[in-house]
């Protein structure tokens, strides 16, 4: 480390070096330090040089002889996302606060070096300099946990989204610093449902990448209505009233007994069921969000108030099946509900029922919307 402080200024890397990656062996190292391989190995090609990917190391020193080193090292702090990096001539140190966070620090680096990933399954690689030198445009960053979990970026995977988009879509995300990927219920292991062999490997697959990636697996999505379960044989006040009619289109009824004790049975099957999952994400039907009922009874109730009652409904259950685990909700603010990407500011809503303590600020993928419906990064909601 003698004099590093004096070089760690730098404005570019060479990448003609002999370059190695030094990575503890925990799951996310592996995962930061085969990005920055296979990375460095682009790089070199498009510079003209030998091409292959570095090498990685199973070492957290730097090793004697010439190699130019990338140390990785991660603390234990699994909830923690931030790290720190920088740079100096053949030495480069990422070091994350958790795994989660030497990931991000990783794409941090990469990032520097003038990498981008727009959107899904586009990768973007900086053109050389002279011999294999790549310019930096930053020689370090130091980046703070976020310590609110509420705060976290989300990355919610819409069950309508093509199975063969998804994992590009979950590698954007990574790569875009999200802390958690959001699965539909019926696709979270072990609550696959009637769903077919292949979105159930898919479901796999997302988790065990997501996993590597020390990303959190949540569950849910617009999904409170899906614990209604089946509506054919359901008693017809069970759904939302619209101009004096029942309409079985959009949520439901919630002040609607059979309404409440559906939500209960399909919340206890589903908590009992995944007690290893720590956020459900149940909003209102996707873009239907603020559309709710106007019978009688619902009538004395905001539409805010109704989703409410219905996500207390399964809240009180998670608090008794699994008080840890938490219930994120969904709801529009006044004069912000037009908004046409499903946008919601915080709520910042202390909720007296115990299992309920979230605040949804969602924000829309922007024009990728239109090529994968249901699939958001989420800034905060849980
Ligand atoms: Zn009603």
């Amino acid at each position: 480390m003698a004099g590093f402080a004096d070089n760690y200024d730098m404005k570019s890397l060479n990448l003609s070096q002999n370059w190695v990656v030094l990575a503890p062996g925990d799951d996310a190292s592996a995962y930061a330090a085969a990005e920055i391989s296979r990375i460095f190995g682009l790089l070199r090609r498009k510079a003209g040089l030998y091409s292959g990917d570095i090498p990685v190391e199973s070492a957290v020193s730097a090793p004697d002889g010439p190699a130019a080193a990338i140390i990785l090292n991660a603390g234990a702090e699994r909830a923690r996302n931030g790290y720190s990096w920088r740079a100096a001539p053949e030495r480069v140190e990422i070091f994350g606060a958790s795994g989660r966070g030497l990931v991000n620090g990783a794409y941090r680096f990469l990032g520097a070096l003038g990498v981008r990933w727009p959107e899904p399954g586009v990768e973007i690689l900086p053109d050389p300099g002279a011999d294999g030198v790549y310019a930096l445009t930053e020689s370090g960053a130091h980046q703070p946990s976020e310590p609110d979990s509420a705060k976290w970026r989300r990355l919610v995977i819409g069950r309508e989204t093509p199975l063969a988009d998804r994992m590009h879509i979950l590698h954007w995300g990574i790569r875009s610093g999200a802390d958690a990927l959001i699965l539909p219920l019926e696709e979270t292991p072990p609550l696959f449902a009637a769903i077919s062999g292949a979105f159930r490997r898919n479901g796999e697959l997302l988790r065990e990448e997501a996993e590597r990636a020390a990303l959190s697996v949540e569950a849910g999505g617009w999904d409170l209505t899906l614990l209604i379960g089946h509506r054919v044989f359901a008693p017809k006040e069970l759904f939302r009233m619209e101009g004096g009619r029942r309409l079985k289109t959009f949520n439901f009824c919630p002040t609607s007994p059979a309404a409440i004790a559906r939500i209960k049975r399909g919340a206890e099957r589903v908590f009992a069921a995944a007690r290893d999952v720590t956020v459900f994400h149940l909003w209102p039907d996707r873009d239907a969000e603020d559309t709710w009922c106007s019978c009688p009874t619902c009538r004395a109730f905001s539409r805010r108030e109704q989703n409410r009652i219905a996500v207390r409904a399964a809240a009180d259950v998670l608090a008794r099946i699994n008080p840890a685990a938490r219930v994120s909700y969904f709801e529009y603010v006044p004069g912000n509900g037009a908004a046409v990407t499903g946008n919601v500011v915080p709520e910042n809503t202390d909720d007296e029922t115990g299992a309920v303590s979230v605040r949804s600020n969602m924000f829309g993928i922007g024009p990728l919307e239109r090529f994968f419906p249901g699939t958001r990064l989420l800034f905060g909601g849980a």
